[in-house]
């Protein structure tokens, strides 16, 4: 059976989902569990109130992560801990010196009043610079596009960088339009394809109402400001466009910005998860534009550039130092997103200041929740693999449909997603298109109890299994 913490763990992911983030960040995560015995757990916490505060709103919630987690009914009690009390304020501390010294930083690098609030116009996030981005193999050629593009080169118009999740996209953007703006005293927009939409529809429709469609003169005055917004510019960054794909509306009107600004000669970056080409339901003249530009894809970074940019992340913590050993170790288990990694390394710098344990492989195994990160199997993908193996599509298991087949397919999705990754019934229940936990439970009992008695039955769920295990 996994120790206390492992389980807690799994507490946590479950409420992470189900506790809006100001409570959740405030009074679940810093719990620290001490005991379980007697149908009873024991959880720390470095405030008073918390135990108070936490089940009058989500006593329920909780229960249930418990019983979830371990299989059966749990009562819960939080006690207030000094010694994490004192932690905690150590790190409150931390963490305020911290936002001191980078707000001093920032300001030391303007180079005029008002920058902070020109960002911040521009929605530009300072976090992301050319100066931090770790360039390797598979993002050099990505890297150099930017900063040539931030420098004013004429290297395409528009820069199209694509590539999967958490590769530093994003990243790029804000440091073009940061370089841009600061070196260059250039006009930046940074925009997300879904706040463009945002942004449009509100322009379009009356008081947020769909229906009430903007008069007049009225309308025309709010759309000349809404294309102003996003015309009267040097650089337009647009994050995610494939966020636009088949929302004809934005779709035109996105088209019409690109071709104000291209033709007056400003320079327009845009991201995206696939080249234009593979976008589904991208309008051709679209696709058409996009690829007229630069197309510069972003890969996975090689083993060094991970190891670099933990190493990147170690130095700005301060507060935490890894052996070679570990960060080769974290930077061979997070293999396929920064992001992942990030977290990962958060997770590690968290536990050794909460538990004051040194970072050993054993320590950073428990704080990642190795296990669990090494499976990285997710509900969306066994879903997806069992549809395919009885010749259907996710959406049909997701869908209301209760056709034999497809009923048949989904409840031997349920009793893989559940053995497998150990979720709780209602997130299961939330994978698959919003069903019920209790419907959830007894999908599962039935498999297991048919399994034994259909040979068939039990022979897919096992080829199943392998299938998902060598993903
Ligand atoms: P994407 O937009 O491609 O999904 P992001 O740009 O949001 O990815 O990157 C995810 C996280 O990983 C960010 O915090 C980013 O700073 C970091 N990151 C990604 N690539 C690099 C890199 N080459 N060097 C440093 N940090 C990186
Ligand atoms: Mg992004």
């Amino acid at each position: 059976m996994a120790n206390l913490g492992e389980q807690w763990t799994k507490v946590l992911k479950i409420l992470e989902e189900k506790i809006p983030s100001e409570s959740y960040n405030a009074w679940v995560l810093p719990l620290v569990p001490s005991e379980l015995s007697d149908g009873k757990i024991t959880l720390l916490s470095p405030h008073g109130f918390t135990a108070l505060t936490l089940k009058k709103s989500y006593g329920d919630v909780i229960s249930r992560a418990l019983s979830d987690v371990f299989c059966e009914q749990l009562n819960f009690e939080i006690l207030q801990d000094e010694k994490l009390a004192e932690l905690y304020e150590k790190e409150q501390k931390k963490n305020k010196k911290t936002e001191r010294l980078q707000a001093e930083n920032q300001f030391k690098e303007s180079k005029y009043d008002g920058l902070k609030q020109m960002l911040s116009d521009c929605h530009l996030n300072t976090k992301y610079k050319f100066e931090n981005f770790v360039v390797g193999g598979a993002n050099k050629f990505a890297y150099g596009a930017s900063k040539g593009i931030a420098e004013g080169k004429s290297l395409g118009n528009p820069l199209f960088i694509y590539g999967g999740s958490g590769l530093g996209k994003t990243h790029l953007l804000h440091a073009i339009g940061y370089f841009a703006m600061t070196k260059r005293n250039k006009k930046v927009k940074y925009v997300t394809a879904e706040e463009f939409l945002n942004d449009l529809l509100e322009h379009l429709y009356l008081g947020g109402e769909k229906e009430t469609f903007k008069k007049g003169a009225e309308k025309n005055k709010k759309m000349i400001k809404f294309r102003q917004k996003y015309r009267d510019i040097d650089f337009l960054l647009i994050d995610d466009i494939q966020f636009i794909a088949g929302k004809e509306r934005t779709e035109e009107e996105m088209f019409n910005t690109f071709n104000t600004l291209y033709s007056a000669g400003k320079q327009i970056v845009i991201t995206s998860d696939k080249p234009p080409a593979e976008i589904d339901h991208l309008s051709d003249r679209l696709k058409t534009r996009f690829e007229g530009g630069l197309l510069v894809d972003i890969g996975i970074p090689d083993l060094e550039t991970r190891m670099a940019i933990i190493k990147q992340l170690v130095d700005s913590d301060g507060a935490i130092q890894l052996s070679l050993e570990v960060i080769e170790f974290l930077a061979r288990v997070y293999k396929n997103n920064i992001r992942e990694l990030e977290k990962g390394f958060n997770n590690v710098s968290a536990y050794c200041s909460i538990f004051g344990e040194e970072p050993t492989i054993d320590v950073v195994k428990k704080a990642i929740n190795y296990q669990e990160v090494q499976k990285q199997i997710t509900s969306d993908v066994i879903i997806s693999e069992v549809a395919k193996f009885y010749g259907l599509k996710s959406e049909d298991l997701k869908g209301l449909s209760r056709v034999g087949k497809i009923a048949n397919a989904r409840k031997v999705a349920v009793y893989i997603i559940r053995e497998l990754t150990g979720n709780s019934w209602q997130s299961i229940g939330d994978s698959l298109g919003g069903r019920k936990y209790t419907t959830m439970m007894v999908l599962h009992k039935g498999v297991e109890e048919d399994k034994r008695i259909d040979k068939k039955l039990c022979d897919e769920i096992n080829t199943l299994f392998n299938i998902i295990n060598q993903l």
